[in-house]
């Protein structure tokens, strides 16, 4: 073999010869940036090595679940240990346990909690127990959304469908789109009369605690409260995402930030009402994934004892999975929540903030349009002059000065998501030198944006 085999670009072109576009989940092609994705030969802490063997600052941290960096010496250490005792036994274990106990005990309104293998498994299966308990079809999502590639919840989603600008998926049947109502983010009133109009045939509104697959949208205020008045009133449910917010934006999730303030009632529980909102609300089902597992594959939906009694075999709900609640990957996030204390918390949202100041200077030296929107410790870069509320703001933006701005960073050695419609992550891992060598490599890049 020659030494070229080994290079970004001809694994690139091996993998487009058997892998769809070269890849197995889309946004990693580079599609709307362009150019050679680099094949990551390894990573540790905030750094990330390539088939060619540069080095880069990594601000995508396998899209949020890297939240104490790479190769954490504390979680490797778990996963090893686990694997030596068996990778998987489709037997109940220990691990799922503690790490669903860790999840009650974070979250408030967790009462039970079933572990799967991915966020789309998540929600996917909350929405199946929404439309059992309610005995309805329609689900309610919002326009820039993303949910994982659940057939109902693909509809003007987020995430890869936004950035390669799909409307919703080929493939997806007449009769399940028809059963998903698409409304745009943040519009009480259009929620108000969806519901005084079909309220009756609403199983549940599904949203994410705050949108950040379009980009990073702070939700108005009390808005996930109002949804979740609004759905009790007429019978329905609120599923809340947290797959990306979830122990990412606070400690306890977007829940942390927006959820009632320490002290407040816990959510209903199985003998309880609904909670009616107001200050004191609490959605009906919550859906993870991402830092949980950190790094391996993790999801997890849960909310109500009563609603999750609702699943085989305790009821009618049927829902599995061969490697749910697999060894390796609950030590791997019991060990990342043993690392995720408040002095980590309190890291990564001066990380975070640190951060923003810088690309916001060096973008306002360079004379470039940007909005920089934050949800807790989570934040994103729009390139466009003024703040994003909707998905349809969100894809007015100069995305062509966002992919240069992008490419000018990798070349300086920071790897940013590939997508003007992602949140920018950071870790632990990411200290003041790392933060240091982002700072060095900005301005050239807010100069490439501002270069059209
Ligand atoms: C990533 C994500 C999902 C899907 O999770 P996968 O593990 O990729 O299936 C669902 N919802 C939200 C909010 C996400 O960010």
């Amino acid at each position: 073999m020659t030494l070229d085999e080994t290079t970004s670009e001809s694994l690139f072109d091996r993998a487009k010869q058997v892998i769809p576009a070269g890849v197995n989940s889309p946004v990693r092609a580079f599609g709307s940036v362009g150019g050679t994705p680099p094949f990551i030969a390894s990573a540790s802490g905030a750094l990330l090595t390539d088939a060619d063997g540069h080095e880069y600052v990594d601000l995508v941290g396998s899209w949020g679940p890297m939240i104490l960096g790479h190769a954490n010496p504390r979680v490797v250490d778990a996963v090893r240990e686990a694997a030596g005792r068996g990778l998987s036994f489709g037997a109940p274990q220990t691990g799922e346990v503690s790490l669903v106990e860790e999840l009650v005990r974070r979250v408030r309104p967790l009462r039970k909690v079933r572990l799967v293998n991915s966020g789309t498994e998540a929600t996917m299966s909350a929405l199946r127990v929404a439309r059992a308990a309610t005995g309805r079809d329609v689900v309610v999502k919002f326009a820039g959304c993303y949910h994982g590639h659940v057939d109902a919840l693909l509809a003007e989603a987020g995430s890869g469908v936004a950035t390669f600008a799909m409307p919703g998926s080929a493939g997806v049947t007449e009769g399940t789109a028809r059963d998903t109502i698409v409304l745009p983010y943040g519009d009480r009133d259009a929620v108000t009369s969806l519901f005084a109009e079909r309220g009756g045939e609403i199983a549940a509104i599904i949203t994410e605690a705050a949108p950040a697959n379009m980009g990073v949208v702070t939700p108005p205020e009390s808005f996930n409260a109002f949804l979740a008045q609004t759905a009790h009133a007429a019978g329905a449910l609120l599923i809340t995402d947290e797959v990306l917010t979830g122990f990412r934006a606070s400690a306890e999730g977007y829940y942390g930030i927006d959820g009632p303030t320490a002290g407040g009632t816990r959510a209903a529980d199985g003998a309880g009402a609904p909670p009616v909102g107001g200050s004191d609300w609490a959605p009906d089902l919550m859906t993870f994934g991402k830092v949980i597992g950190g790094g391996l594959p993790v999801g997890a939906f849960g909310g109500r004892a009563d609603l999750m009694d609702l699943l085989a075999p305790l009821g009618p709900v049927y829902q599995a999975g061969t490697l749910s609640g697999n060894p390796l990957a609950t030590a791997a996030g019991l060990a990342t929540f043993a690392g995720l204390d408040d002095a980590a918390y309190a890291q990564l949202a001066r990380t975070s903030s640190t951060l923003q100041s810088l690309v916001a200077d060096a973008l306002t030296t360079a004379g470039v349009p940007h909005v920089i929107q934050t949800a807790g410790t989570l934040f994103s870069v729009f390139f466009r002059e003024q703040p994003v509320t909707t998905y349809e703001d969100a894809k007015d933006q100069d995305t062509a000065a966002f992919g240069r701005f992008f490419h000018a960073l990798l070349e300086g050695g920071v790897y940013l998501p590939p997508s003007a419609f992602e949140a920018w992550f950071v870790s632990t891992a990411h200290d003041e030198q790392i933060v240091d060598r982002i700072a060095q490599a900005l301005p050239a890049a807010a100069r490439a944006a501002a270069q059209g």
